[in-house]
């Protein structure tokens, strides 16, 4: 029976990128050795560190003056580093859900800390609109897609400081202004690689600013003076991430990305809306087009489980919603077809038919 993967991380990738990455963990360039067993040192390796880093740049328009960096820790350590690289005084923050709550305790640490706006009294179901940013804030730091939520902010909010964003859960599934950041951070595991490496995209004369200590693991100018390779680099995650890459240029890059993300959700959630056994969990404007959040009405919430038995048994994978929202979220990031979207919807309503 063919899968639709609706995991929400680690989660689909192209399978073109699995094939690609299969035959160089088998086989890299024809060299009969393997993509895993080379130096991160060598000019083959090198060549595809330099392609990612370019490919990175170019899909997402990046200025010059940033570096785009390939580490390891995930998401998680960046909620320490940003801090600890750019919080002298203060810093402000948009808590929109767990991941931006975390990031925030962290820079709790470093200095004061502003939580502008909170969405937490109402599970975090929206984004808060009105909030001002401490125009003496170092950085304002937002979670630009709420993946356990499912609420996103789709576009770059104005701020009188410098801001920083967890693009974890949407990168490269809309175009960005990356001029009004300093640091865009992510797990790499949700929409671009394998688990094991992370994305920053840093300014560069934003760094070396704070009068702390830096240890040199954590320091990002260690990392844009090494190239990400200071230590050994994540390597076999930065190769599949660098033929995602090809595949999104492939396809015709991040205003298509972007296409297909709003026709998926479109689709979706126009069901969700549609069919009487279900309810989006998210307020209507502020919808993610990854993570779409759903549950049963009132009225039917004893089906929750036969839903869940019957699209399982049709080939859905991953929809169970997390435990803090609970119900159904289909995470459809760029990897994840069309037809996989079409599949569920088809479940939706052979479902309403049997009740
Ligand atoms: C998954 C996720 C994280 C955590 O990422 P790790 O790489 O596991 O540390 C952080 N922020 C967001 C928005 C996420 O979706």
């Amino acid at each position: 029976m063919k899968k639709h993967n609706f995991s929400a991380g680690p989660s689909i990738l192209p399978r073109e990128v699995i094939e690609e990455t299969a035959k160089g963990v088998l086989d890299f360039n024809g060299s009969g050795l393997s993509v895993m067993e080379i130096s991160h040192r060598s000019k083959d390796f090198q060549a595809v560190m330099d392609e990612a880093v370019a490919l990175f740049k170019e899909l997402l328009n990046i200025p010059d003056g940033y570096s785009v960096l390939f580490l390891g820790g995930g998401a998680s350590t960046q909620f320490c580093m940003v801090p600890y690289n750019f919080l002298e005084k203060k810093a402000a923050y948009l808590n929109t859900g767990v991941w931006a709550k975390k990031a925030m305790k962290e820079a709790k640490g470093f200095g004061e800390t502003v939580e502008v706006a909170s969405s937490a009294e109402s599970t975090y179901t929206y984004i808060p609109k009105d909030y001002t940013v401490p125009a003496d804030a170092d950085y304002f730091h937002i979670t630009t897609n709420n993946t356990i939520y499912g609420t996103e902010i789709l576009k770059d909010p104005d701020s009188p400081v410098p801001m920083v964003a967890d693009m974890s859960s949407d990168i490269l599934s809309r175009p960005v202004d990356v001029s009004k950041y300093i640091c865009i951070y992510g797990g790499a595991q949700k929409n671009l690689a394998p688990a094991g490496v992370t994305f920053v995209i840093v300014k560069n004369e934003a760094v070396g600013k704070v009068s702390r200590y830096i240890p040199t693991m954590l320091n990002y100018q260690t990392h844009i003076d090494g190239g990400s390779m200071f230590n050994t680099p994540p390597v076999l995650p930065i190769y599949s991430a660098m033929l995602t890459l090809r595949w999104i240029k492939a396809q015709g890059g991040v205003k298509e990305m972007e296409r297909r993300a709003i026709e998926k959700a479109a689709m979706l959630y126009g069901e969700i809306d549609r069919n009487k056994l279900f309810v989006g969990t998210a307020a209507k404007e502020d919808r993610s087009r990854m993570n779409i959040c759903f549950v049963m009405a009132p009225e039917y919430k004893e089906l929750e489980a036969d839903f869940l038995k019957f699209a399982t048994e049709r080939g859905m994978v991953g929809i169970k919603g997390h435990r803090s929202v609970g119900g159904f979220r289909a995470s459809c990031y760029n990897a994840l077809p069309k037809e996989s979207v079409q599949a569920l919807i088809d479940c939706m309503q052979e479902f309403e038919k049997l009740h």
